[in-house]
């Protein structure tokens, strides 16, 4: 059989994915099984600009394990793949590159620039979808969508008609949140609220026909040009008379109101509050109970309006915000300035400081909808999130407070809003240009120019990537899906929102559970982020350790934040290389052996029984462990079944049946047979090794039932169930005896030097007779990988002097006479010598701990790994000091 020495990842990876993908491995029609369970995920569907990063390869590593092992379970499985077209992000990219050639957007007009998106989409989005293939992700790619694909945005449309005639969706004149830079309305959601050190202004207005001044406070002179009054709270005795008295507004000429209402807090400032109504969020809503004028002093470039007065008309707000408060200075009405910190909105996207405008947007009413996702939760506790704490309470909290939704915005790359204007300032909502016609009754209709908040049309994806509005035949396989694999940073823009449309539309969840990933920080435990330059890509740790290494890293993260440790990613390397070298050793020794499963039914040896109780019991934890999402138990499981229980031990057990001159079929048939299922149950991890190596292993290897006719591959097997019959606890704790055994003679050889070559004697006392022939059974064995020139079983423990002595589980006692293996002088003190190397190095590190500039200056990793250390001595120098005494 010939196989390399070395396993190359790269080569594996190259081809295996496109052979997979061009069988059709991937689609659900490979299940030939009509009544197969179904499975189905759809993916986050990653922006077109965008490309692979760690919190992409940590969910699609998450979701292709879960995919694959469906898969190999017999499900008929989707996982359904796409971009989103993420409006401000995509036509900022163009626009940039449009700049290069000393262009505007505007220079090339709205048809041309949305030409020019479409044109670099083709040329260079989507390389994203090059890297999941490098990934292995099982996506069905005949499926892929785009959410501005025609068919995706005529659901666009359906929704948003049918969302206005219930009248939840409304066009209004309403304060927003503006973004001067970007000159677009922002959601709540796309807004950061950051801590910020300013200023607290105390400005002092004259009443009318009378000697007094009211002060105010604000963080914002500026605005006061736009004041239509000043409120105070109605119980607030500072202020009683003054209810209903006039104010002279300074730098304006304009008489105001002081006015009364609840919402005014006494404590904050002087208790008296300038009102705002045009750029204040609060104000607004006290503007609309007093019925306040709203006076708009700023426009959507932050700059002052001419209703600012003609002093201020055209300044910057910073610039405006200096003169009034110089003005107010010059007039004697400034009484203090105090530092103070609040905090301050910015644009999440260019970090400009947001200007809250009133402006007429489209918006969504949430009520309705939000009740359906709280209702949906109180009534079936879907969806399921995992881990339920704390994400389930953030949904709902959040959920319960729930504001209007402004979908409008002002771009052009995006769903253009399905509503016209008619000259006579009708507006028609339609699903297409000739529907407005015919309804206005007239052919002069103007599309409304803006285009839709870009998770408008995320929040349908579960549906209309399967064909909404028709009953379509995936719809109806593949909703509600399975699971939704998330990052938690986006349970409000994207989770809920496809909750509340799922329900509203389909009248069902769009996925049973969601499970929320971890997030991977930097080896500092700092976000990874492109502006702080320590993001670690995906596609580099591909090419230095293979993707199989990177992929069982990345699945044991599971939902827990982690740092990134590339050590992790190399000792998985490791694992990959061990796997190669373990199937290499069966191969090259399989002459006249073949896979055959009913073999693992037929074993009597105990090692023989043991292994295929191991692989059984493996099989059984890890189904479990992958239904329940968890992953990292997973990745422990398999790592030691494979390295520990077949590499370490079955192998070498079974090494001298497979490899004699006579060799045994029967031992060859069965390592092939067990390392065959061990391949499958690896497969949803590390899918390029293990078919790299399961086409090579000979014999009858059958596919899933529902796959029979496809071509071989490992992916299409089924995933070992674990088979109860097949788990024998007896044989697991007798091996066990034999391993705790055959380790505490390793040890001792190690710690008193005995060298490899050297047999040495070994005497086993165990009370139990049961467990006597347990050990004698396994003489042969234990003499073999302890190098043991004789070995006694015996009922009671009579040790000659100078023994080195363990005990072992179950009563039983080890002894190792060392007379004539060592020299008794030269070894006490060679471990004395040990001993106090160890105490030196302990002094050396609580001297370190003691001094209280190390604990509080030195990192905290390096703190608790000099605790760790000496910990380790402490443990090391007992075993010394017992090692010494048994040479007494
Ligand atoms: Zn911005």
């Amino acid at each position: 059989m010939e196989i390399p020495k070395q396993y190359d990842p790269k080569e594996a990876e190259q081809h295996h994915y496109e052979r997979w993908e061009k069988n059709g491995f991937f689609a659900p029609e490979i299940n030939q099984d009509p009544g197969a369970p179904v499975f189905s995920i759809v993916i986050p569907p990653p922006n077109v600009t965008g490309s692979l990063h760690m919190g992409h390869a940590l969910q699609h590593t998450l979701m292709d394990v879960m995919t694959r092992h469906k898969r190999m379970c017999g499900y008929r499985t989707l996982w359904l793949p796409g971009m989103d077209h993420a409006g401000i992000s995509t036509q900022l990219m163009v626009s940039r590159a449009l700049k290069k050639e000393g262009k505007t957007r505007h220079d090339l007009g709205r048809e041309k620039f949305i030409e020019r998106v479409w044109q670099w989409k083709r040329e260079s989005g989507g390389q994203i979808t090059v890297q999941m293939r490098r990934e292995g992700a099982s996506v069905d790619w005949s499926r892929e969508k785009f959410t501005m694909d025609e068919d995706l945005s005529r659901v666009v449309r359906e929704v948003f008609v049918r969302l206005y005639e219930e009248g939840l969706i409304y066009r209004g004149n309403r304060i927003v949140n503006w973004c001067p830079e970007d000159q677009t309305v922002l959601s709540d959601l796309e807004v950061e609220k950051l801590p910020q050190a300013g200023k607290l202004y105390y400005l002092q207005y004259p009443i009318k026909n009378s000697d007094r001044r009211v002060t105010v406070a604000t963080t914002r002179p500026e605005t006061m040009l736009g004041d239509t009054a000043v409120a105070v709270n109605p119980s607030d005795d500072r202020y009683r008379e003054l209810v209903g008295q006039t104010i002279m507004l300074p730098l304006t000429g304009r008489e105001i109101p002081v006015i009364a209402d609840e919402y005014v807090d006494p404590e904050f400032g002087t208790g008296a509050v300038k009102i705002t109504p045009a750029h204040d969020p609060n104000d607004y809503e006290m503007g609309l109970r007093h019925h306040l004028p709203q006076v708009v002093v700023i426009d959507s470039y932050a700059k002052m309006t001419a209703d600012a007065g003609a002093d201020f008309l055209g300044l910057d707000r910073y610039k405006a915000r200096d003169k009034v408060v110089a003005d107010f200075e010059a007039l004697g009405l400034l009484e203090r300035v105090v530092d103070y910190e609040f905090s301050i909105s910015k644009c999440e996207r260019c970090k400009q400081v947001i200007e809250p405008l009133i402006s007429t947007q489209w918006f969504m009413k949430m009520d309705q909808l939000r009740d359906l996702a709280l209702g949906l939760m109180a009534r079936e506790d879907k969806p399921k999130f995992v881990p339920e704490t704390p994400y389930k309470k953030v949904y709902t909290d959040w959920l319960e407070n729930l504001r209007d939704w402004t979908i409008s915005r002002q771009l052009w790359w995006g769903h253009q809003i399905p509503a016209w204007y008619t000259p006579g300032g009708d507006v028609i909502v339609a699903r297409s240009e000739d529907e407005a016609r015919a309804k206005a009754g007239t052919s002069e209709v103007t599309q409304d120019p803006d285009v839709l908040d870009t998770w408008f049309s995320s929040a349908l994806w579960p549906f209309s990537t399967l064909g909404w509005p028709n009953d379509s035949e995936d719809l109806i396989t593949f909703y509600p899906t399975s699971v939704l694999v998330t990052a938690r940073d986006i349970i409000f823009l994207w989770v809920s929102r496809m909750v509340m449309m799922g329900m509203k539309f389909i009248d069902k969840e769009p996925f049973a559970d969601v499970f929320i990933t971890g997030t991977i920080l930097d080896a500092q435990g700092q976000r990874m982020s492109k502006t702080k330059m320590n993001g670690v890509d995906p596609i580099d740790v591909f090419n230095k350790f293979g993707v199989d290494a990177t992929r069982l890293t990345l699945a044991q993260v599971g939902s827990t934040d982690t740092r990134w440790n590339e050590k992790q990613v190399e000792s998985y390397r490791n694992f990959a290389n061990k796997i190669w070298n373990a199937a290499r050793f069966c191969l090259l020794n399989s002459e006249g052996a073949e896979v055959k499963p009913e073999i693992l039914e037929q074993s009597t040896a105990l090692h023989d029984r043991w292994i295929v109780s191991r692989l059984n019991k493996t099989a059984r934890d890890l189904n479990a462990a992958i239904d329940a999402y968890e992953f990292h138990g997973a990745v422990q499981t398999l790592y030691h079944f494979f390295w520990d229980d077949f590499c370490d031990w079955y192998i070498e057990l079974a090494k001298a049946d497979v490899t004699a001159e006579q060799p045994s079929t029967e031992a060859r048939t069965r390592l092939l047979t067990v390392l065959e299922q061990a391949l499958r149950l690896l497969h949803p991890f590390m899918p390029y090794i293990t078919e790299e190596l399961w086409q090579r292993l000979p014999g009858d290897k059958h596919l899933h039932p529902a796959y029979q006719n496809a071509e071989p591959t490992v992916m299409l097997t089924a995933y070992p169930e674990g088979a109860a019959s097949l788990i024998d606890e007896a044989a697991e704790s007798q091996m066990q005896a034999i391993i705790e055994l055959i380790s505490r003679v390793r040890n001792i050889r190690s710690e008193m030097n005995i060298k490899p070559a050297e047999r040495i004697p070994i005497v086993i006392a165990a009370p139990d007779e049961s467990l006597r022939r347990v050990f004698s059974a396994a003489r042969e064995q234990i003499s073999r990988l302890v190098r043991a020139s004789e070995v006694s079983v015996i009922g009671r423990l009579e040790a000659p002097k100078a023994s080195a002595r363990a005990v072992l589980s179950g009563g039983a006692e080890l002894a190792v006479p060392l007379e004539g293996l060592i020299d008794f002088e030269q070894e006490r003190r060679r471990l004395q010598r040990e001993q106090e190397k160890l105490q030196a190095e302990a002094a050396k590190l609580e001297a370190q701990l003691s001094n209280p500039n190390f604990v509080s200056r030195a990192p905290v990793e390096r703190v608790s790994e000099v605790r760790d250390r000496i910990a380790a001595i402490a443990q090391q120098s007992s075993q010394l000091q017992q090692t010494v005494e048994n040479l007494q």
